[in-house]
Order: C-alpha cells, then structure tokens, then sequence
C-alpha cells in the first residue's frame, strides 16, 4: 500500500506514529529553509514538512525540485503543530507530519488553471477540456460525493421497499418524451435505425406487465434538444414504475425518499425543508398564483388579479380581458431605466403591456400610468396588491390569460432573484397535481399529450376524453423544487381502448401506432395490471443539494451548452470506411 492513512485523516490521537501518505503537492511554501507542503489526495489536505534536519541533502533537494500536482509519497511522523500555528479551517489542522523519506511517483506540467475553489471563474471549456484537474478541486469531488449519497441512498431505501433494479436496453425503439430521438444506424440491418430511449417509458411499463411490480433503475436517457442551463443531451433519472397503486402511494414513497433523504444528511449538503409535508397545488392553482408549473416556493410575491377593478377603465392598457399583478417590495426606488428593463425582460415573455406604479410615501406616484388612472381605481389596486409605501406594483394586460400569468410567472422569478428572496439553505418541494391531459398545439392543429401519451386520465373525465379533450384532467404529477421541475410521472392507462383513443387525438395514425407501439398495446391485452410510477431527475436534485446554478456541475464529464464534449472532442467526424459499412452516405 502507498498510503497508512488519507490525507484527511490524521489527527492529534495519531501523534508519535510514523505513516505513508501519498497525493498531490497541493500547495507548497519554503520557509525559514524549510518546506512545507499541502499534501492533497480526495479525502482532504495535510501538511506535511521537509526539514534539512530529517532528511539527507538529495532528499531535501528533491522537495525542492516538487511544484503543484507533482505526485508524491512520503513517510514521516505525525507531529502536533506549534503552539498557535494550528488550523482550524483544516480538518488536519492540528498536525502535521515530519517527512522522514520522500518519493516522487510523477511529475505534473503546470496546470492550465489553478487547483482550488477560487478557480470557478476559469472559462467552462476550459474546464471540461480538462475535466480531469477541475475534477480534483474540493468543491467538484465534494459534488461527486453527494450524488453517489443520494444515489446510494435511493438504492438502499428502495430496496428495503421491496423494488427490484432492472436495467433496460439503450440501443432500442423510440420512446418518446417530446423530444427529438438520438439515432443509431445498424450495420447488420441496412438502412435501419435504433432509437436511444428519450427515458425507459416503454420498458417500465412492459415490466409491470411481466409482473415485476416494484422496478426501479438509475436509468440513462437521451434527448436531442436545444440546450438549456438545466439540460443536457444525456442525463439519469431515478425511473420507477409500481404495480396496483394510486397516485397517493407513489407521491408518499417519494416524499419519504427525499424527506428521509434531506434530513439524514443534512451535515453533507446543509439544505432543510420548508414543506413537511410537501406543498400540494394543482396546475390552475399554480399558474393563477405563481404564473409558473414550476414556481420557486422559497418566497411569496404571488399574483394578484385585479381584473374587476380595472373592468371599464379608461387607461386603454386595462382594456384588456385580464390584469394581473405582482407586488416587489422596497422597488419604489427603481429607476425608469430599470423598470425600462423589465419591461423588456416581460416583453421577451410575449406581454405586451407592463404598467409600473410606484407606491410612495403619499399613495400611487402621478407619473406615467399613476397619472393616467382614477383615485379610485389606484386605492383598489393598491388594497388588491397590498401594497406598502415603497413597494413597486407591476401590472400586465392581455385578452390571454395564460400570457399574463406566464408573463408575470416570469417576472416574479426574476424579482425573486434580483431581491435575493429565495433562501439558498431551504429546499421547497411541492407536487403539482391535476395537469390538463392535452395541450392545444395551433400549428399543427391537433391536442398533444401534455406529459406523455401513456397518461391515464382522470376518472371522472373518461367520459367527455372525445367529445371534450381540453377539459380533461390527468392522473399527473410533477414534483417541483425551487423553480425547477425536478421529476414528473403518472398513473398510466392499462387497458388497450383509452390508449388507443388517446393515440387517436393525438393524430398518431393507428398504422403508425402500430408500428411504433404495436409490442405495448399487444402487451396491454395480456393482462397488464394498473400501474404508475415517476421519473425523479437525479442530476436536477443533485444540483439542489450542491447548490450549483447548473446540472454539468453535477455530472463527471458533461457536455458543454453547445452539446459537445470538449475534452475528448465529441461528436467527431468518422471514417469513410465505418459510414460504408453502416450504409450511410454524407450530402456534404
Ligand atoms: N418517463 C417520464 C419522464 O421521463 C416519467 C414517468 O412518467 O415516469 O419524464
């Protein structure tokens, strides 16, 4: 063995032994003639000292010749330090180790950015180029240590639930989760195609009909969209599917996982709960309240509606069907140029219309539409918005409803984070229930699902599921986490007619249908048991309990926002010959 013990680890109870270490010159400081070192390996720091009076004049020399990242092992004793020159801030602070034999197991270049925490403003492909430095700052392996906490964490607690982890194909048929399909050409089958699976939707299901009953997997999937900050081409989710349950008993095993999960280990992340249980809404309420399906519940500021007192107003603006509002307190003292701003920022959101009133010491300032509207219609939206001497109150104006509540779901995120009132400790977990089945899509004219086309509906709603599919509501949830969804699921349909009518209105020709989906309705008339389940985004959580502003800093080697990997050089172009034998011509 190189190491006795890891460079975390020594304490003043190991005082008088003589140990290996071995790691990475982390940092390095002559003094006085001699030289002293952070010594770093993944488990933390020790210093470590090479005094001229301990070793021979080549060992010495060689300390010398040591710069960051060189790889070394030494032997020596552990000493406490002198007096007043412990510290506290290290978790070896107390020691250091006398070195007694030095041996260098491999030298470093100078690396392209510096191994420590101050280095996060170092450019992200830099980063990910080297990946494999950025990976060695305590930060990055502290990320890697709570994700493989929660994902342990999951595995045990399930387990000891009775699940079974089931791993499913990668290379197999499209499965789609609204995105595009990353494809895989055959070489054995020309012409032909995989599909990576946009999740394991399928697979779970098929599961449940082969009587598995509890599954679960830390399942990989694959979507080829737009990147976003939280997104990523590939990406893991805890996918799960449960036999013979409703929708209450797969929420409580989550909420049991996360809750058990949050508290456990609260010293590793430092993160609480605000909702114990979790917040509850459904989707109408979310939206009227927080403009979002994703709200971050850390702060208040909801929407207010103030629709009855601007009907029949003459400020043209209130004409409109709809006007809504949040109220940002202490903004009085916003500029015209900042209020300029969001009205930009509401504008990018499709509102057309953003009235600012400034609530002053003596009521609604008389400019802009403070001067345009009535007494009375200003004292009742300041009574509607509940408003304080110095709060700003923004109104937004549409004959859509939707557009004024998304518009200002927007806008009150975006204050939320300008007023800094989202506390970064609290996790805010909330599911968000009762989705409508179908979202209208104008452009081809048609309902798409609004989660996946295996949804169940709504008892209560089968009835009208043809004659009035707008008005139906899912057996959906999402769980939502401070201004992130951060997992979706629902209790499927079973039973081959309700899909086959949910393929109809979706306009999924019944021959295409087959075709894609022919093995899961074929399925479905051997008996399939009801069944449900959900997909928790492992990568979205990990990101909370890191605290990072984005999934890749939760991910080993993820790929940069324009979908590439940097450090290996991905996607690549191939081979004349491997494109001829997978049968596949490039047009340029
Ligand atoms: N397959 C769904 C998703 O990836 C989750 C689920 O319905 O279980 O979002």
């Amino acid at each position: 063995m190189y190491k006795t013990h890891t460079c975390g680890e020594l304490r003043s109870e190991h005082v008088g032994q003589t140990v290996k270490l071995a790691g990475w010159v982390h940092r390095r400081r002559d003094h006085g003639g001699v030289i002293f070192i952070d010594l770093r390996d993944r488990f933390g720091l020790t210093q470590i000292v090479i005094n001229p009076a301990n070793v021979s004049a080549d060992q010495f020399k060689l300390g010398e010749s040591l710069r960051s990242e060189y790889v070394i092992q030494i032997e020596g004793v552990v000493t406490h330090r002198p007096a007043g020159m412990a510290n506290p801030k290290m978790a070896t602070g107390e020691v250091e180790v006398m070195v007694s034999r030095l041996v260098v197991l491999n030298s470093a270049k100078t690396p392209p950015f510096v191994i420590d925490d101050t280095g996060r403003d170092v450019d992200e492909n830099l980063r990910l180029k080297y990946r494999y430095l950025d990976l060695r700052r305590e930060r990055m392996t502290r990320n890697l240590i709570i994700r493989h906490r929660f994902v342990k964490f999951i595995r045990d607690y399930l387990d000891a639930r009775g699940f079974l982890e089931v791993e499913t194909p990668i290379l197999f048929k499209t499965t789609p989760e609204g995105a595009r399909d990353y494809l895989v050409p055959s070489r054995v089958h020309p012409g032909m195609f995989y599909a990576l699976p946009q999740s394991p939707q399928q697979l779970k299901q098929l599961l449940m009909v082969a009587g598995v009953e509890r599954y679960f997997q830390i399942a990989r999937c694959f979507r080829d969209e737009d990147q976003r900050a939280d997104r990523q081409p590939e990406f893991t989710q805890l996918d799960l599917e449960m036999s013979f349950v409703d929708r209450e008993d797969v929420l409580n095993l989550i909420e049991g996982l996360l809750t058990e999960f949050t508290e456990a280990h609260a010293e590793l992340h430092g993160k609480r709960l605000l909702f114990k249980p979790f917040l509850r809404l459904t989707y109408e309420e979310t939206m009227e309240r927080f403009g979002r399906d994703k709200p971050d519940l850390r702060f208040g500021m909801e929407l207010f509606d103030v629709t009855p007192v601007t009907r029949g107003s003459e400020f043209l603006p209130f004409q409109a069907a709809h006007v809504k509002g949040i109220c940002a307190p202490g903004c009085a003292s916003y500029t015209r140029k900042q209020t300029d701003e969001l009205t930009e920022f509401a504008r990018k959101n499709v509102a057309k219309v953003l009235v600012v009133l400034w609530h002053d010491a003596d009521g609604i300032r008389n400019t802009g539409a403070g001067a345009k509207l009535s007494q009375r219609e200003k004292d009742a939206i300041v009574t509607t918005a509940q408003s304080k001497p110095g709060d700003l109150i923004m109104l937004i104006a549409d004959n859509d409803r939707r557009i004024v509540n998304e518009a200002l779901g927007e806008l009150r995120q975006e204050m939320g984070t300008r007023l800094g009132l989202a506390d970064a400790h609290v996790l805010a977990y909330a599911w968000i229930l009762d989705f409508p089945l179908f979202e209208w899509n104008a452009e081809e004219k048609r309902w798409d699902p609004s989660h996946h086309m295996f949804t169940a509906p709504k008892d209560e709603y089968l009835a009208v599921l043809e004659s009035d599919p707008g008005s139906v509501r899912s057996k959906q949830y999402d769980l939502v986490c401070n201004g992130y969804e951060v997992g979706g699921g629902s209790i499927r349909i079973h039973r081959r007619e309700v899909q086959e009518i949910i393929m109809r209105l979706i306009g999924l020709e019944m021959e295409d249908a087959r075709r894609k989906f022919g093995h899961l309705l074929e399925a479905f008339e051997y008996g399939a048991p009801p069944h449900g389940g959900i997909a928790p985004g492992i990568d979205r959580l990990t990101m909370l309990y890191c605290g990072e502003p984005n999934i890749r800093e939760v991910m080993a080697f993820p790929k940069n926002q324009q979908a590439m990997d940097v450090m290996a050089g991905a996607p690549s172009p191939v081979y004349d010959q491997q494109l001829k034998e997978l049968h596949i011509r490039l047009v340029n």
